[in-house]
């Protein structure tokens, strides 16, 4: 790619971005584009054959004056200190433009889970646990998952700490199986803000959600939810892609019949309802009125940028658009709401589950559901009111504006010491 730049320093130029419209002094701005720490450890685990293998993980702690850290563990070869560096600054002002009282964090293990057994990743998860034990706990720092990671990752963190621990503390960590105190709707709330936030933006934009036509790329939790629930609200899906390729029908499919197909071949690609195998980039640069990229960071950068041909880009993935592709789509008019409001629902939902476990009690689905509705609306309105009074061109920045004075907010009113 042409501008496959380093991830870190896409999260640091778009909070200079957004700086020149703040009134926060620069050794402020300078606090908020850096970690506070980052854990980097190697693992090492016994694979089923006997022999021992060297992983390395990290943990970001971003910014803690809002709250607890908070954010997911990946498992992906691409894991890196930079990467994961930019997603836990991403978390950050992600839990602050949603307004839920959590800090921001994101960790990984550089790690291609399938190439290992079901109990090796028992066991390099239990280890990453034990080196996590120290800095995480319900107060300080809380996990969740992301990339490859699911409930049964979860459950075994919080099994690990809780027994190191000798204590009961299920909000230790976020997006556990139900019955070891998850919380519903917390599968299904990445892509849910994904759509509420399409709709609020078709809306804003006087433009039609029911006509639409909606491309998806990237099929995992985020975007197969994110399609399924965008079919379930009128829109047209006409194509979706995984890392295996992409399927296109000029007259929609059902999104939940192509996820069926993945589960039982491992891509969408081969789906019967399917007219046409595209490329991932054909999918990204479709003519529809809503993209979708649910993938990984830098999906867009500035070239393929300029292919892109739908009107509305609502980010599922985290970073999927480079900073030099952002000022592309600007110029080109492209309403792109980002990242750290479109896929903010994993997160509030994480909030509701650790809610309930230091309540030790559980709400309905409909509860998390309307709750969730109103702050990714809430925080909708905060950013077109930001968006508007600061006559800003790109939605982004807007967002920036509103998370930043926040922690820059927490922070004055804390005070530095020592
Ligand atoms: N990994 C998700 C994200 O990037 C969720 C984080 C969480 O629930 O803490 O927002």
């Amino acid at each position: 790619m042409s501008d496959d730049i380093n991830p870190f320093e896409s999260l640091q130029s778009q909070i200079d971005d957004a700086a020149a419209y703040l009134d926060v002094g620069d050794d402020v701005i300078e606090r908020l584009k850096h970690p506070e720490r980052v854990l980097e450890t190697n693992l090492t685990v016994e694979r089923d054959d006997g022999d021992l293998e060297r992983f390395t993980a990290f943990r970001s702690q971003f910014n803690g004056d809002r709250g607890p850290y908070k954010g997911g563990i990946r498992y992906h070869p691409q894991v890196s200190r930079d990467e994961v560096k930019a997603l836990s600054g991403w978390m950050t002002y992600k839990t602050a433009i949603v307004d839920i009282p959590l800090g921001g964090g994101k960790g990984g293990i550089a790690v291609d889970p399938d190439d290992y057994s079901e109990a090796e990743l028992e066991r390099l998860t239990r280890s990453f646990a034990k080196e996590l034990r120290p800095l995480i706990g319900e107060d300080r720092d809380v996990p969740a998952p992301d990339v490859n990671t699911g409930q049964r990752e979860m459950n075994w963190i919080k099994d690990t700490y809780e027994s190191l621990e000798n204590t009961t503390e299920p909000g230790v960590i976020t997006g556990k199986a139900l019955d070891s105190g998850g919380s519903e709707g917390r599968v299904e709330a990445t892509g849910r803000s994904t759509v509420i936030a399409a709709r609020e933006a078709f809306d804003y934009l006087d433009k039609d959600i029911e006509n639409a036509t909606v491309a998806v790329q990237g099929y995992g939790n985020a975007g197969w939810i994110a399609a399924k629930l965008i079919d379930e609200m009128g829109a047209t899906v006409v194509a979706a892609s995984d890392s295996s390729g992409g399927i296109y029908n000029a007259d929609g499919f059902d999104p939940v019949a192509a996820k069926d197909h993945k589960n039982e071949t491992g891509s969408v690609v081969g789906y019967e309802e399917s007219d046409a195998e595209l490329t991932n980039e054909e999918v990204l640069t479709l003519d529809v009125d809503l993209l979708i990229p649910a993938a990984l960071e830098n999906a867009i950068d500035a070239d393929l940028a300029e292919d892109v041909a739908a009107d509305i880009i609502v980010e599922a993935a985290n970073g999927p658009l480079t900073p030099k592709a952002d000022e592309v789509l600007e110029e080109k008019d492209v309403f792109v709401i980002p990242d750290i409001l479109a896929n903010a629902g994993g997160v509030t939902v994480s909030y509701f589950e650790w809610v309930q476990n230091r309540q030790r009690f559980s709400w309905a689905e409909e509860r998390v559901n309307e709750e969730l509705e109103t702050v990714i609306v809430d925080a909708f309105d905060a950013l077109v009111e930001t968006y508007e009074t600061h006559d800003l061109e790109n939605p982004r920045t807007a967002a920036y504006v509103v998370a930043i004075q926040r922690v820059a907010d927490a922070f004055a009113e804390a005070g530095s010491w020592p």
